[in-house]
């Protein structure tokens, strides 16, 4: 039997390649082939960039009002609601995160992106400048153009809708390219826009590889006006280099290495449980993971009994098995990357690092247990690097500003997490911490208001509510002289 033909959306329509090039996708529990995506090129860029070049200079889209660009875009987040469980099988195919909770967590945050997109863009205010000068002095904020948008395979559907919600919302029209390891959801969403009325055009996604392909092909082409990028940093160093050809803006949600800080105050019912998420979620395999946790010395022993006791009880699994907590790693080539550091750490190295619990899971899987690490240094690879998977390193500290010296330890900068019951300790050590976010007493609770993003190597600008505006529109100030009657 032919398998599935997962093809570009271009002009409003989905296609072939312009020479016909396919690649597999490949589903991660399984390990075999499960569709055929079209692999786009140069010609495939193109077409897809004059699509929306056109949608956006001769087009409704740019110049309908916010509240009938806001209704199409919550048809489509009711249309995202509606097919929410292909939607949901998708990126579980594609990328092994457990379809419960592809379910009732991304595709459900899909649908509020748009939803939170199109209200606030209508209802966000512009200024009016007071002057002396006898002029009337106010902001606009006027599409940017055409976006590009490259996104990585973690979250696929959540971190597109992320990007293209406000893009679309502030009359931009978009080519999306997603990564080549995710690619279905992508292309049904950009079907459902056809549905929900966005003009031809509006939303394009095309296809392939990064490096000297469809990826690098997008965000070199001159005629792209923003490149809004998450991914690997190493990725968003190469972009900008690309873009810094055109002076291209760009707004860059990269890697991570977040510290877990867990006062001895904390209330450590709470702190292990949102701690066991913030380390396995998605196997792993989250920018804003809590990858290092510090736990201060008197009640170190017995989180990391309870911490562990915790991972144990985490079912690894088939993604379709509603049991399932943890699904396999997203690809071959990413599981041999995190087996990669459980294979350093069996060397017995001092200060490499010990394995408490966790390391592989089967040897025909490309699955990893929930794995907690101890004895490994600051400078350690395990400490150091992100390593994308359900790796913790669990470390004691005897003081706060010691716990502050050792989290801020990183080249990265996207987010952290304090749990302690000290109100004053709370606020005070959230501003001493490195990172767009700060969450005390939780993880990953989001306020789409709020600026996202990250310092350091994790990241360039910040987006969310009014900074998505910021960087998808070109703010301009009108000055109209309505008192002076000469020129000065
Ligand atoms: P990746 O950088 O390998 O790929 C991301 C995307 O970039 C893919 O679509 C890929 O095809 C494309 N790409 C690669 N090279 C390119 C090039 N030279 N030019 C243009 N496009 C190119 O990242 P990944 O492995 O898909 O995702 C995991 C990474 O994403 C992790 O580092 C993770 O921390 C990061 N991430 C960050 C956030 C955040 O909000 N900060 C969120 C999710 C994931």
């Amino acid at each position: 039997m032919s398998k599935p033909f997962i093809g570009h959306v271009i002009d409003g329509k989905e296609d072939e390649s312009a020479d016909g090039r396919r690649f597999p996708t490949v589903d991660p529990w399984r390990r075999g082939e499960w569709a055929e995506v079209a692999e786009g090129g140069a010609d495939d860029v193109e077409r897809a960039v004059t699509s929306a070049r056109r949608a956006f200079t001769g087009g409704d889209w740019p110049r309908m009002g916010y509240a009938e660009r806001g209704r199409a875009l919550h048809a489509l987040a009711g249309l995202i609601e509606a097919h929410a469980e292909e939607l949901a099988a998708a990126d579980s195919r594609d990328m092994g995160r457990p379809l419960g909770q592809a379910l009732a967590k991304d595709v459900t945050r899909a649908a509020a992106n748009f939803r939170f997109f199109a209200d606030h863009a209508r209802i966000a205010e512009s200024q009016h400048l007071p002057s002396d000068l006898g002029c009337h002095v106010y902001t606009r904020f006027d599409p940017a153009g055409v976006v590009a948008a490259v996104s990585p395979w973690n979250f696929p559907l959540m971190l597109e809708s992320w990007k293209i919600a406000p893009a679309l919302a502030h009359g931009n029209t978009v080519v999306l390219k997603p990564a080549e390891q995710s690619p279905a959801s992508a292309t049904l969403l950009a079907k459902l826009a056809a549905e929900a009325g966005l003009p031809a055009g509006t939303l394009n996604v095309v296809h392939g590889h990064g490096p000297g392909a469809a990826g690098e092909f997008l965000v070199t082409h001159p005629g792209v006006d923003r490149i809004t990028f998450t991914g690997e940093s190493a990725t968003g160093r190469a972009i900008a280099r690309g873009a810094a050809s055109h002076l291209t803006p760009v707004s860059m949600e990269l890697g991570g290495k977040g510290a877990n800080v867990v006062f001895a105050d904390a209330d450590l019912d709470l702190a292990v449980s949102w701690s066991v998420q913030a380390a396995f979620s998605n196997a792993g395999q989250v920018c804003l993971a809590g990858s290092r946790l510090f736990v201060e010395r008197p009640v170190y022993e017995e989180f990391l009994a309870r911490f562990t006791a915790a991972a144990e009880r985490l079912t690894v699994g088939d993604p379709a098995d509603p049991a399932t907590d943890i699904g396999p790693l997203a690809s071959a080539e990413h599981h041999a990357k995190v087996t990669s550091y459980l294979d350093a750490l069996g060397t017995g190295d001092a200060g490499q690092g010990r394995i408490v619990t966790g390391g592989r899971y089967g040897e025909d899987t490309w699955a990893v247990r929930p794995t907690v690490i101890t004895d490994a240094a600051p400078d350690a690879p395990v400490c150091r690097e992100e390593i994308f998977g359900p790796l913790v390193v669990v470390t004691p500290f005897d003081r706060e500003d010691e716990a502050v010296t050792l989290a801020n330890d990183t080249p990265y900068g996207l987010n952290a997490m304090v749990f302690t019951e000290n109100l004053r300790r709370a606020h005070r050590v959230s501003a001493a911490l490195k990172g767009g976010t700060v969450w005390v007493n939780c993880f990953f609770v989001r306020d789409l208001r709020a600026p996202f993003g990250g310092a350091g190597q994790s990241g360039i600008g910040r987006e969310g509510g009014a900074y998505s505006r910021e960087f998808f529109t070109e703010p301009k100030a009108v000055v109209m002289n309505v008192g002076m009657s000469e020129g000065h």
